[in-house]
């Protein structure tokens, strides 16, 4: 289905980026893999990918908080691949903390690569997006870009942050066959969540189990996590000729958590 085409996913040597990798290039696309990590699992998964999807898949090193490296990023996939038709901006941290303890350089990092790293993005793939006629353009939000929770000051400001980016550059590039949607989950289980259970408990005073069940669990509704295949095959559809109407919507995937 998307033979042919290359996805750039900022933040896919881990977690739900990777997941995303793999059902793209399911789907026939070429891949950008971008990330942190081991060089060696880095280019065994590199491998890995393009062997059982028979796709090209390139890897750019580059930090989603310098928009230089982020330049190198994109440039270095049009000449791998000659252009770029998806973008999937991925790359995320986090930090818990109350906002009177929280550290300058933890807020500073979480809005420059959860939210400022899309614009930097989006502004280098949309010119030729429209000369294409033909662009898909997926944030990977969060819950956190619908509703709070106490102690992530910098991820619900740059989630809510990215929730109204996407809104606008959707209105923006309307006309022009390209879509922009920013994808919401609520709790997947991931590098970046068993991080955070040790920082709740403390921030909370309280066990990791009672962070599991009391905080991460207690609003969304299914009592489950989200998997990352559930994600995943999501942004594969929003790919899909059948999703060209859908832009500029904020959507959660998140077992009800934000319709409470
Ligand atoms: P993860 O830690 O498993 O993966 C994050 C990826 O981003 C990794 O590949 C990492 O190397 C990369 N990355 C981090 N900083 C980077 C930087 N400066 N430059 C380039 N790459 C960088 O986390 P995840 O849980 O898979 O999260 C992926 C996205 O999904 C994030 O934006 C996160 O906010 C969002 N999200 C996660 C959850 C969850 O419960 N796991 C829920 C909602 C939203």
């Amino acid at each position: 289905m998307l033979a042919g085409k290359t996805a750039v996913i900022a933040g896919s040597t881990s977690g739900i980026g990777l997941g995303i990798a793999e059902a793209l290039a399911n789907q026939g696309s070429n891949i950008v893999l971008n990330g942190f990590g081991d060089a060696n699992e880095i280019e065994n998964l590199r491998n890995r990918l393009s062997r059982d999807h028979n796709v090209g898949v390139s890897y750019s090193g580059a930090d989603i908080s310098k928009p230089d490296q982020i330049g190198e990023m994109i440039e270095g996939a049009r000449s791998a691949f000659g252009k770029v038709d998806i973008l999937v901006n991925n790359a995320g941290i986090q930090y818990v903390a109350p906002v009177e303890e929280f550290p300058p350089e933890k807020w500073e990092a979480i809005i420059a690569i959860n939210l400022s790293g899309a614009f930097y993005t989006t502004r280098m793939v949309v010119p030729a997006m429209k000369a294409e006629g033909w662009g898909r353009i997926i944030n990977i939000a969060s819950a956190h870009a619908l509703v709070a929770s106490p102690f992530k000051s910098a991820y619900v400001a740059a989630k809510h942050g990215i929730a109204g980016f996407t809104k606008t550059i959707a209105l923006e590039v309307a006309e022009h066959g390209i879509t922009v949607n920013a994808v919401c989950p609520g709790y997947v289980m991931t590098p970046l969540v068993q991080k955070q259970i040790p920082e709740q408990a403390k921030a909370r005073g309280i066990s990791e189990e009672a962070v599991v069940r009391d905080v991460l669990l207690a609003a969304q509704s299914t009592k489950e996590f989200v998997a990352v295949p559930e994600v995943a095959g999501f942004v594969a559809y929003l790919c899909s000729p059948e999703a060209k109407s859908i832009t500029g919507a904020v959507m959660p995937i998140d077992g009800g958590w934000t319709a409470h």
